[in-house]
């Protein structure tokens, strides 16, 4: 179905409305960065390391909306190619065999998109990196348990509890976590929250969190020497290990 609106839809760019869509060259460029580590503020406990390639923002979020809510699939390739990057710094040298479990959208997400596209984006990244000789696996180990609320206008102790208790992993999963080595992955990330919680339930099912990978990050507030207003640890930062754990 995607395919067929792309083909009887004007091809807009998501991110500015250009008539060379669905992502013009310039918007595009704002995923073609190299990937970096970011961190929330406040990071809740429990966060793995971040990585991500691009600030939540203008043309960025343009592009991930029209892939997630208006299913413009002309764009998996630019948002699968940043995740992989995304993927391969949070990998690191030398990890050997690594197992991605994509943070699992929510039923009611999933409903209103036709599948859950996070999911998609992470498929498309591991078959790019898989091709290029690196030992990834993609394995949806996690489920929604309960229902969670739009996060969007809670407050950080409600963003907390809204998650907390609501994942768990899948039937049939366990052996395919347990004592392996995990990158989790998401489109976005916001408070951390989400991805804490995939890791404490990851952890408690014997796997390795090592790290987590998403295409973009919020912006924050600059806070500590070094720390870009975008939010994304500044190379200094990074080289003393700041911003990688909480
Ligand atoms: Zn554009």
């Amino acid at each position: 179905m995607r395919a067929l609106l792309d083909l009887v839809l004007p091809a807009r760019c998501a991110g500015c409305g250009d008539p060379a869509g669905p992502g013009c060259p310039g918007c595009l460029r704002a995923l073609s960065g190299p990937a970096r580590w970011t961190r929330p503020d406040p990071c809740p406990a429990g966060l793995p390391p971040v990585a991500t390639v691009a600030a939540y923002g203008g043309p960025v979020r343009g592009l991930l909306i029209g892939y997630k809510e208006h299913g413009v699939s002309g764009l998996a390739r630019p948002l699968g190619g940043a995740l992989a990057r995304s993927l391969l710094l949070a990998r690191g040298p030398g990890a050997g065999a690594v197992v991605v479990v994509p943070v699992p959208s929510s039923g009611r997400q999933c409903r209103r998109r036709g599948a859950d596209v996070v999911v998609e984006i992470a498929a498309r990244a591991v078959r790019e990196l898989r091709a290029l000789g690196h030992r990834v696996q993609l394995v949806r180990a996690l489920r929604h348990v309960r229902a969670v609320a739009d996060s969007a206008g809670l407050g950080a102790h409600a963003r907390v509890a809204n998650v907390v208790g609501a994942l768990a992993v899948r039937r049939g999963a366990g052996p395919l976590v347990a004592g392996r080595t995990v990158v989790l992955v998401d489109d976005l990330v916001t408070t951390g929250v989400s991805l804490a919680e995939s890791a404490r339930v990851l952890r408690a099912a014997s796997a390795t969190v090592l790290a987590a990978a998403t295409i973009a990050a919020t912006t924050r507030r600059a806070h500590a020497p070094g720390v870009a207003a975008a939010g994304l640890g500044s190379p200094a930062a990074q080289q003393r290990g700041w911003g990688l754990r909480c």
